[in-house]
């Protein structure tokens, strides 16, 4: 079994290398073209072009979402998906490196089919758009888009090698106050200030952040503070994210950051109005054992995994969203030096450099080589669910 399964592995990553060219072309395309959540039309129409022309069955507008999509190959359980990211951040294009993703998720994809008459079972590529805002996995969840699955996993470029990541569940308030306008100098007994509200507020949550567990995360900006020095604004407005490290404790802080929010309006007489944002991001919940698969297949990359014993958080994902309903991953592949952070130009840069194709590369041939384990190994699809079962 053993002699056939690295076999199999072997071969799928020589199929990756033969498709070394397409898939650099299909990144660089993709980074070139930098489209922002739910607008990731030309990348989404590539990726299924691609996928399509390469034997897979390809439904377009998966969940009712016109940028998302679901491409299968073979038949029935097990099934292995690769979640495809191809959205890129307003300003900055591709600076979290989404084209790399796409790009190894689907070579991944391509390069396993070749295995699929010897393992049996099936693999999907699901393209899921706007990770950076709109948690677009979280509504993809909620129309059960990662059901019937065995595993799900993509590799995220970044800075490092790690295979277990940590993230936050995380929920966004976007708040308003609404004063009354009254000259600043002349009759300012007149006014009510919203501005003051919303700083009052904000002092609030500066002196909540003392109190909260380590792990945990308040921060945000005023999106509206007034518009003369001389007039008492009547309205202000300010846009919120709370994280913790899991959802009982996220709803005990959202409660208290309301709190903030509504002593402020006490405290002037200004009225509050809030909204929690659709979308809650789940924690992360790496599934052990298909990590440690993973790993294991990384190494024959020469990429020796660094993780400490307690991932630390990185922020929020909507692949926490995917990896509570199926045995998920979310590891990260590094083509960056340390000192260069995601969300920068610099990174933007490096995600269509000869070292983000070696990640591209790479993390192909790891997540290639980890589906033939989860289609061969019963055992190991077992213990991934006794995981998944325990981290319920
Ligand atoms: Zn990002
Ligand atoms: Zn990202």
């Amino acid at each position: 079994m053993n002699a056939d399964r690295n076999e199999l592995k072997a071969q799928v990553v020589a199929r990756v290398e033969a498709l070394r060219e397409e898939l650099i072309d299909l990144s660089l395309r993709i980074h070139d073209h930098p489209e922002i959540a739910f607008e990731e039309e030309k990348a989404c129409q590539w990726l299924c072009g691609y996928l399509e022309e390469h034997g897979f069955d390809v439904e377009p507008g998966f969940c009712q979402m016109p940028t998302a999509f679901r491409a299968s190959s073979g038949d029935g359980r097990p099934c292995v998906a690769f979640l495809a990211e191809y959205d890129a951040l307003p300003g900055l294009g591709h600076a979290c490196g989404h084209n790399v993703i796409a790009a190894s998720s689907v070579g991944a994809a391509v390069a396993a089919k070749g295995a699929l008459d010897a393992t049996g079972g099936s693999l999907v590529v699901i393209g899921t758009p706007a990770e950076e805002v709109h948690g677009g996995k979280a509504i993809m969840a909620e129309r059960g888009a990662f059901d019937e699955l065995d595993a799900a996993m993509l590799s995220h470029p970044g800075s490092r090698n790690a295979v277990l990541t940590a993230a936050l569940a995380c929920a966004s308030i976007t708040v308003e106050y609404f004063g009354k306008e009254a000259h600043a100098a002349t009759r300012p007994e007149a006014g009510v200030n919203a501005l003051d509200a919303l700083i009052l507020a904000f002092n609030a949550i500066a002196a909540l952040r003392q109190h909260i567990r380590d792990s945990a995360r308040i921060h945000g900006v005023i999106t509206d503070g007034g518009h003369a020095p001389n007039v008492i604004p009547a309205h202000s407005a300010a846009s919120f994210l709370v994280r913790a490290e899991d959802e009982d404790y996220l709803e005990e802080l959202k409660e208290k950051v309301l709190a903030c929010f509504r002593s402020g309006a006490q405290a002037t007489g200004a009225r509050l109005e809030y909204r929690w944002g659709d979308v809650q991001y789940a924690p992360m919940r790496s599934n052990g054992p298909l990590a440690e698969a993973y790993r294991q297949n990384l190494a024959e990359m020469g990429r020796l995994v660094e993780d400490s014993p307690v991932p630390r958080p990185l922020g929020s994902t909507d692949v926490g969203n995917v990896s509570i309903v199926v045995p998920t991953i979310h590891p990260s592949i590094a083509i960056a030096p340390r000192e260069v952070s995601i969300h920068t130009p610099d990174f933007a840069r490096i995600a269509a450099s000869q070292e983000g194709h070696r990640g591209l590369l790479d993390a192909a041939k790891a997540l290639a080589m980890t589906a033939v384990d989860v289609l061969v190994d019963a055992d190991l699809r077992q213990r991934m669910q006794d995981e998944f079962l325990k981290q319920a």
